[in-house]
């Protein structure tokens, strides 16, 4: 989402909040008896705000692809965390995906999404990498391989859906 369409519903509801007051304003010099009535809605749409702000500011972290200044003979997909700024990789046994892959990041355990095509970003990757945890799906079998670079593995990583065949069921550590 480019930040520009993402303020959209944000300013639509600044709109709507404006014309509200207005109405409340009108409702209060020349109809008492439904000020009340638009008083609800009011607060109704104040909250609309308030978790809109809100969910903007906790919203996860969505994990970035990365390709190094030279190319990365290994076939995994290398990430590096908004949040923590490490670096992790993520190996497959199959080529296609048909979704998104919800991780904790594996440096830090920050919740975040790898999307179906990541935004490819130039970093260096730290060579040093860590052991693998590795995942298997029970629906379709794919199995999932995930390390660290450079920073010492979560022991608590968890991918809370498969990427493969869309199951929204945690993949179980092998
Ligand atoms: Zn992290
Ligand atoms: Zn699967």
């Amino acid at each position: 989402m480019s930040p520009s369409k993402g303020k959209i519903p944000l300013i639509v509801l600044i709109i709507l909040w404006s014309i509200m007051q207005f109405i409340s304003l009108w409702a209060l010099i020349y109809g008492k008896q439904w000020f009340e009535r638009i008083l609800i809605l009011n607060i109704i749409l104040l909250l609309f705000l308030i978790v809109f702000v809100y969910s903007r500011i906790i919203k996860p972290s969505v994990y970035d692809n990365i390709v190094k200044e030279k190319k990365i003979k290994d076939d995994s997909l290398h990430f590096k965390c908004p949040k923590c700024k490490g670096f992790f990789a993520v190996k497959k046994s199959k080529s296609i995906y048909d979704g998104p892959l919800k991780l904790t990041c594996p440096a830090c355990g920050t919740i975040g999404t790898i999307p179906i095509s990541p935004k490819l970003i130039i970093a260096k990757i730290p060579d040093e990498k860590s052991i693998n945890t590795d995942f298997k799906c029970s629906n379709c079998g794919e199995q999932i391989s995930i390390f660290t670079e450079g920073t010492k593995l979560f022991n608590k990583v968890k991918l809370f859906s498969c990427p493969c065949c869309n199951t929204q069921q945690p993949l179980k550590k092998i």
